[in-house]
């Protein structure tokens, strides 16, 4: 699926699509959080970047970690942490290989939402990023297993993730600050599950 050049490709490509979606991330979170998730995303993957020359040497889990620590130390809001946690997690999944197939992306992403799990101490239907990465793994692992083709089985969780995102905008939240929102949050959109169905569609396009 990729290599360790690849990633550092993939990873430059979802901070530029979050620094243009900056706006529009922050946007979303308006209405039903402080507004700041847009910033908040633009800002951890700007300090990702500049971590990018130290990656190229080192093997994927490594440069997942590095990201993940990135993405804690400079984020203040609930994303920083939890995103942090799932990047750390996928690479400490993958560990010290310079190569990954759609397995070990499996693995990671199924690592990835064990982590936000945990630290969020929040599941599927509570509208969050859950809510489009969930779906997505779930949808990626099914085509993966019967097609064994990377390319299809992300398509496959890209369309889940949207459909994720959509199903977002119909259910209460009942984590983070959108929840003291209550029946109110529903009809918005969440914007961490939008920022994670939109790092998908980047891999997607990327391979
Ligand atoms: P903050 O809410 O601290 O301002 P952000 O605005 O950057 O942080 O991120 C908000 C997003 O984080 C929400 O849209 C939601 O997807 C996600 N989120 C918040 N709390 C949780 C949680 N407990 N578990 C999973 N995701 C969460
Ligand atoms: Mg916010
Ligand atoms: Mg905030």
């Amino acid at each position: 699926m990729t290599d360790s050049k690849k990633l550092i490709d993939i990873i430059q490509k979802i901070s530029t699509q979050i620094q243009m979606d900056k706006d529009y991330l922050t946007e979303l979170d308006n209405v039903i959080g402080d507004g700041d998730h847009g910033i908040n995303m633009a800002r951890g993957f700007k300090e990702v970047e500049k971590k990018l020359s130290d990656f190229s040497n080192k093997d994927i889990g490594s440069i997942l970690k590095a990201v993940g620590m990135a993405l804690v130390s400079t984020v203040g809001g609930a994303s920083g942490p939890l995103y942090g946690t799932a990047f750390m997690r996928a690479g400490a999944a993958i560990g010290a290989k310079n190569e990954m197939d759609g397995n070990d992306f499996l693995n990671a992403m199924e690592a990835a939402i064990e982590g936000i799990k945990m630290r969020g101490k929040s599941h599927e239907g509570e509208k969050t990023m859950l809510d489009a990465l969930i779906p997505a793994y779930n949808a990626m692992k099914k085509s993966y297993e019967e097609n064994n083709d990377f390319k299809a089985a992300i398509s496959k969780g890209v369309e889940a993730a949207e459909k994720g995102v959509e199903y977002t905008k119909t259910i209460i939240a009942t984590k983070g600050r959108a929840s003291y929102l209550g029946e109110r949050s529903i009809g918005h959109q969440d914007p961490g599950a939008t920022s994670a169905c939109l790092m998908l569609k980047v891999i997607q396009s990327s391979l």
